[in-house]
């Protein structure tokens, strides 16, 4: 399918594996397949993009979180970075598909219903089984480092309107 690839919905639980036993903390999108056409058909794997994700105005992991009393209630979209699994996890033998997010921030507070939208930009890998939960929480971490390179690329940064002249290749 062409990039990029959309979907949204608000944060769900998922099996509380992510943060308990990898240490790697996953927000759960529900995954209707019959409204995002797309996701029935993708390969399985790892893929990364942004997430936008709507928090208060005074969640303690906005960026530019301003003291401006009068917006304490807004919600507004906050931009990050995320790496994000699309697939069956076979290490956990489960039979529906998911769609997890982990987001590379460290956040302070969890986020769970809050509205998420999805910018798919690229693909990591293909999904795989593991025989111990330790190689899967190393691919993990190297799919994040991935993730992150790959975003700070120039061409996949996010720009103020204009762009510039490049500073080279
Ligand atoms: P679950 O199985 O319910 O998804 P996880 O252990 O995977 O539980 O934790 C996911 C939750 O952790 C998210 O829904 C979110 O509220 C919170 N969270 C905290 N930091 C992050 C992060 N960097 N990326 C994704 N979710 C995070
Ligand atoms: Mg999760």
């Amino acid at each position: 399918a062409p990039y990029p690839l959309q979907m949204e919905g608000e944060v769900i639980s998922g099996f509380g594996r992510g943060s308990k036993e990898l240490g790697i903390p996953t927000a759960n999108l529900p995954v209707e397949e019959a409204q995002i056409s797309w996701i029935a058909n993708i390969t399985s794997g790892v893929y990364f993009g942004y997430a936008a994700l709507k928090l208060p105005a005074n969640h303690p992991d906005i960026p530019s979180a301003s003291s401006n009393s009068s917006s304490t209630t807004s919600q507004k979209y906050h931009i990050f970075p995320m790496v994000m699994s699309i697939g069956y996890n076979p290490f956990y033998k489960n039979s529906k598909r998911s769609a997890e997010v982990h987001i590379l921030h460290k956040f302070a507070q969890d986020f769970y219903g809050a509205p998420m939208r999805l910018l798919l930009l690229g693909f990591v890998r293909e999904e795989k089984n593991y025989a111990g939960v330790e190689a899967l929480i190393e691919d993990i971490n190297f799919d994040c480092e991935v993730a992150r390179r790959s975003l700070d690329r120039e061409a996949w940064t996010p720009r103020e309107g204009v762009v510039g002249a490049g500073t080279g290749t």
